[in-house]
């Protein structure tokens, strides 16, 4: 069996590992928050470069609308001088500029034509990334509002755990306990840990003949590489 000072320290240990472990959780949270709210600003602004997409081709459009009603002033203005030409020349140049921009309105026709498509096209994208968009910002929401939980229950079971931390310390010899707060402070491992087939479960390190006679014997051993609190379930007491 384990010595007194080690069954001692065995409940401080569980409270501090606990506590250690949500410690842990809680550092992970403020970030993981971070990442859904920039998920969820990524997907707002999916939508507006969805809707400036709509308004980018709506744009052409009026820019060729504009374009042919400029051309087709042009031709009415040409036609206006008609009377006024007397060579046939001039008649057959004049009707060479007109039949030009006929061809350019055409040309415009057909683009306006193909951007309609376009402006459907890009009206069904912007439909279907709103639509991701609203259930990607509603799980964003939830999973933010899961992790605000969680985090008031870390804090609310750290704050229990700190009172039966208490508790437990006063079992403690005084001593032993300064030296085991300093083991817990000054790393990530257990500050009280077994020695497994003469090693050390902290460091992995063989424990010298001296130390593992202590060991054995159920004293406070530390392990001779890392300092740490070592014991053995099969102590002879
Ligand atoms: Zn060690």
């Amino acid at each position: 069996m384990a010595a007194t000072w080690v069954e001692s320290l065995r409940p401080l240990q569980k409270i501090d590992m606990r506590i250690r472990g949500l410690n842990c959780k809680k550092r992970i949270v403020p970030g993981e928050i971070a990442k859904l709210n920039a998920e969820g600003m990524a997907s707002k602004q999916s939508v507006l470069d969805a809707k400036a997409a709509i308004q980018n081709v709506e744009r052409k459009i009026h820019q060729n609308e504009n374009r042919m009603s400029g051309l087709e002033d042009e031709i009415r203005r040409l036609q206006q001088k008609t009377p006024m030409i007397k060579k046939n020349t001039e008649y057959q140049a004049m009707l060479v500029e007109i039949e030009k921009r006929k061809r350019a309105i055409g040309e415009c026709e057909s683009d306006i034509l193909q951007l309609l498509d376009a402006v459907e096209a890009a009206k069904v994208a912007y439909r279907k990334c709103y639509k991701e968009a609203e259930n990607k910002i509603a799980s964003v929401k939830t999973q933010i509002a899961e992790y605000k939980l969680l985090l008031s229950d870390i804090d609310q079971e750290l704050a229990e755990l700190a009172e039966k931390r208490i508790d437990a310390g006063r079992k403690i010899d005084q001593v032993l306990l300064a030296r085991y707060n300093a083991l817990l402070n000054a790393n990530d491992g257990e500050p009280l840990t077994q020695v497994l087939d003469g090693t050390c479960s902290n460091c992995n390190l063989k424990l010298t003949p001296q130390t593992m006679m202590i060991v054995r014997k159920g004293g406070e051993a530390v392990c001779d590489n890392c300092g740490h609190f070592v014991y053995s379930e099969e102590a002879q007491l």
